[in-house]
């Protein structure tokens, strides 16, 4: 299916690897010029070389946090306008309710809500202006159905969903649409990080842990990013025109639910 996005350029964030790479895979077999972006500059240089020699779009690779002000800078200076935003990081840290405090939650915070919205406030008058855009936030499942130990994430990205269903439905008559994508357990090293501690504290195997998440997900095993940067690929399409302010749920019936 051509996704009518050939030649367009998307800013990709945290994409050196995981979700964030599946999404500028999935854009770049549809024609579209990235900016990739990661902290760890030999992951991202070999992301950015793999998918030129794949797909032969530009790539720049910028090696910055996104998350702090100087990094943020550095990529959109590199960025300039984009036609498409995917904005991404790193999940905050499990934990427990008892022991956060207020610099836990400012970190996540300024990481899984801020951010992103500083990334939105920096491109979306752009957008306006062209009379076209496309906005993809990477939330999470924990959106719709919390993490008890990633109560930091639950909290950020429940403030990022508020936001983003306001101010989709005030960009969209120029043409922007903003959607949020909520995974569930997908295969990247931020589950084999979870799934590791979840065996170190609870004494079982990596093997008898996964084998427990999956019994809980319809589908019986974890999402692939090839399966994710699909689903963002075709949001950032022509054809997405009148989704607007949605929470797309990758979850492999994971989250039960009716709607
Ligand atoms: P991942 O496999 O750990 O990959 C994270 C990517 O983001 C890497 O390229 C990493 O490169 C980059 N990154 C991390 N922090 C960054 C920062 N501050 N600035 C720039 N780049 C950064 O993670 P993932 O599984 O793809 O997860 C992506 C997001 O989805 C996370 O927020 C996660 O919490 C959320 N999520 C994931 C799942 C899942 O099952 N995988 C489920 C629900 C939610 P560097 O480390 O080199 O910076």
């Amino acid at each position: 299916m051509d996704l009518g996005i050939s030649g367009k350029t998307a800013l990709v964030c945290a994409s050196s690897k995981g979700l964030g790479r599946g999404c500028a895979e999935a854009l770049a077999e549809a024609g579209v010029h990235l900016i990739l972006n990661g902290r760890g500059a030999e992951a991202l240089e070999a992301t950015a070389v793999e998918i030129r020699a794949a797909h032969g779009v530009d790539v720049k690779a910028v090696a910055a946090d996104i998350t702090s002000d100087a990094g943020r800078a550095q990529v959109l200076e590199a960025a300039g306008q984009v036609d498409i935003l995917v904005t991404n990081a790193g999940g905050p840290p499990p934990g427990s309710w008892s022991d956060w405090d207020r610099d836990n939650f400012i970190n996540a915070l300024d990481a899984n809500m801020l951010t992103p919205i500083a990334l939105m406030k920096s491109q979306l008058p752009g957008m306006m202006d062209r009379g076209w855009g496309r906005v993809v936030n990477i939330t999470s499942q924990s959106v719709k159905a919390p993490i008890a130990a990633l109560g930091l994430s639950n909290s950020a990205r429940a403030g990022l969903t508020g936001y983003v269903a306001g101010t989709a439905r005030q960009v969209a008559n120029k043409g922007v649409t903003i959607n949020n994508i909520l995974p569930g357990a997908h295969y990247t090293d931020r589950i084999d990080m979870l799934d590791n501690n979840a065996a170190a504290s609870s004494g079982k195997t990596m093997e008898e842990v996964r084998a427990a998440k999956y019994a809980t997900i319809p589908v019986g095993r974890y999402g692939t990013k090839e399966e994710f940067g699909a689903m963002c690929a075709f949001l950032c399409s022509q054809y997405a025109g009148y989704i607007v302010g949605q929470n797309i749920l990758l979850d492999g019936g994971g989250v039960n639910t009716t709607m």
